[in-house]
C-alpha cells in the first residue's frame, strides 16, 4: 500500500483522519483486509462481531445479553449496539480514525452513526460476494479463540499468530450461515444504496486471493478519495 498513514497522503489526497466501514456479507474478507489495512493506515480495525464475542467470553453484562442471539446468527438490537460502538469511537485510540467490521449492520444503525459523527465517514468499502462463496467459506473456516485469527480447516489446531486454539464458530454451522446471509441480505444489504447515494461507496470483487483483493481495497479508496 502506498500510503501508511492517516494525517498523510492517500493516492494522492492529502488526509488527516481516515473513517472506513467494511460493508459485506459474513465471510467475505472483510476482517482479513481490515487487519491489513489497520496496519497500514494505523487506525484501530473495530469489530463488533469481536467485541461480543469477548464479552461472552468474559460474561459481562452485554455478554449474558447477547450470547444467545449471537449463537442463533440473529442480529443484536440497534440501540445495544449503537451505545457500543458510541463508547468505543469516542475513544483516544480513533483519533485518527477506525475501520469499522460489522457495523453498521442496519439503517438504523447507519444513521445513527451519521449523527455522532458531523462530517461523515470517508469511504465505505463494500465486498460483493456470491452467497454460494459466503457458505463455502464460514462452513470450511476455523476461528481463533483467542485473537480472532481465521484459517481454512488445515490439520494445525493453533494460530500461527498468537498461538490459540482454533474452533469452529456455532454460528458458522451451515443452518445459521443461512440465516445470517438471509437478515444480511433483509437488513445490511440497503446500507449498499444509502452510501452509494453518499459518493462513499466503493464496490470492489471480494473474489480472489488475499493479495487481489487487497490490491483492489486500495484503489477502491483512492477512487472515493479523489
Ligand atoms: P460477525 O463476527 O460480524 O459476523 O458478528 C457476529 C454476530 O454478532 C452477528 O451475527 C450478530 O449476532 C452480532 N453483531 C455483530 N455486529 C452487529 C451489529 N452491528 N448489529 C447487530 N448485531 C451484531
Amino acid at each position: 500500500m502506498k500510503v501508511s498513514c492517516a494525517g498523510g497522503a492517500y493516492g494522492g489526497v492529502r488526509v488527516k483522519q481516515m473513517k472506513i466501514i467494511l460493508l459485506g456479507p459474513p465471510g467475505s474478507g472483510k476482517g482479513t483486509q481490515g487487519a491489513e489495512l489497520s496496519k497500514s493506515l494505523h487506525v484501530p480495525e473495530i469489530s463488533t462481531g469481536d467485541m461480543l464475542r469477548q464479552a461472552v467470553a468474559e460474561k459481562t453484562a452485554l455478554g449474558q445479553q447477547v450470547g444467545d442471539v449471537i449463537n442463533q446468527g440473529c442480529l443484536v438490537p440497534d440501540d445495544l449496539i449503537i451505545s457500543v460502538i458510541e463508547e468505543r469511537i469516542s475513544r483516544s485510540d480513533c483519533g485518527h480514525g477506525f475501520i469499522l467490521d460489522g457495523f453498521p449492520r442496519t439503517i438504523e444503525q447507519g444513521e445513527a452513526l451519521e449523527k455522532v459523527l458531523p462530517d461523515s465517514v470517508d469511504v465505505v468499502i463494500y465486498f460483493n460476494v456470491s452467497s454460494e462463496a459466503v457458505v463455502a467459506r464460514l462452513a470450511g473456516r476455523l476461528t481463533c479463540r483467542k485473537c480472532g485469527a481465521v484459517y481454512p480447516k488445515v490439520d494445525t489446531s493453533l494460530c500461527s499468530v498468537c498461538g490459540g486454539d482454533l474452533y469452529q464458530r456455532e454460528d458458522d454451522m451451515t443452518s445459521t450461515v443461512l440465516r445470517r446471509l438471509e437478515l444480511y441480505r433483509e437488513h445490511t444489504e440497503p446500507l449498499v444504496s444509502f452510501y452509494r447515494e453518499k459518493g462513499k461507496l466503493a464496490e470492489i470483487d471480494g473474489e480472489g486471493s488475499v493479495e487481489d483483493i487487497a490490491q483492489r481495497v486500495e484503489e477502491g479508496i483512492a477512487q472515493v478519495l479523489a
